[in-house]
């Protein structure tokens, strides 16, 4: 069966970097090239290699030089601080450009692995973010802000994505983080919300602020630092819980 883009079903497909290459101006020069990919807390699979080299063939050129660039375009100017941990101020369009981004460069970190080992992400998932090309009501976005020690003790990147229950039972949602350098970017998707419905926003913490839905601006770097050890723990919390809300 030939291969078609991940979003939109064309061909052919292209090769997209996973990470822009424009962020190595976020990235100090004598970085180590150490990169560390996540499939689950559980299927740990470690993976290294230069940072903004890595690249997938799973979307077409309409789609990556197109919305998908826009997705890049919209992050430019304040993701490098982001990543740094330079004072910057986030406003609602700049937090939903953040969590349509991170949702977008998630997506892809998923086609970094080998086919049968990804599954998390449903196709349709793929297919309803390509029509809205952010976020949807039955997701939940935050941003976190961790240290970043200039030693080896912390990866650059770091990512995980994983399968949660909200019933105990089957997986019916997912939870990606992103974390590169001093920013951490969650996506929680929960089963899907009802018309006139939504989840309800996630409080704001110290160390951690709702990005989506979009909240009060956030001045960064936030006050708190989510320690590294701690990663795991937030990309697969146990009590998660997530309510719903009317419109
Ligand atoms: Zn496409």
């Amino acid at each position: 069966m030939a291969k078609v883009c991940v979003f939109c079903g064309c061909t052919p497909l292209t090769k997209e970097h996973v990470l822009p290459r424009w962020l190595k101006v976020a990235l100090d020069p004598t970085v180590r090239q150490h990169r560390y990919i996540r499939l689950s807390v559980d299927a740990v699979r470690h993976h290294e290699a230069p940072p903004l080299n890595e690249q997938v063939k799973s979307v077409c050129s309409n789609c990556n030089s197109g919305w998908m660039n826009q997705l890049e375009e919209n992050v430019r100017h304040f993701l490098p601080d982001l990543i740094r941990g330079n004072p910057c101020t986030l406003d609602a369009e700049a937090q939903r450009a953040l969590a349509a981004w991170s949702l977008k460069t998630m997506l892809m970190f998923q086609h970094t692995h080998p086919a049968d080992a990804r599954g998390v992400i449903p196709a349709s998932d793929f297919a309803s973010f390509h029509v809205t090309r952010e976020p949807t009501r039955s997701m939940l976005g935050r941003l976190g802000f961790m240290n970043y020690p200039p030693d080896d003790s912390v990866p650059l990147v770091d990512t995980l994505c994983q399968g949660y229950s909200a019933d105990g039972v089957r997986s019916t949602g997912w939870i990606t983080t992103l974390k590169i350098g001093c920013m951490v970017v969650q996506t929680i998707r929960a089963p899907d919300v009802a018309e006139g419905k939504r989840l309800t926003p996630f409080e704001p913490l110290p160390s951690l602020r709702p990005i989506w839905p979009t909240d009060a601006p956030i001045k960064w770097p936030l006050p708190a630092a989510i320690p590294y050890e701690l990663m795991s723990a937030l990309a697969h919390p146990d009590d998660l819980d997530l309510t719903i809300m009317p419109t």
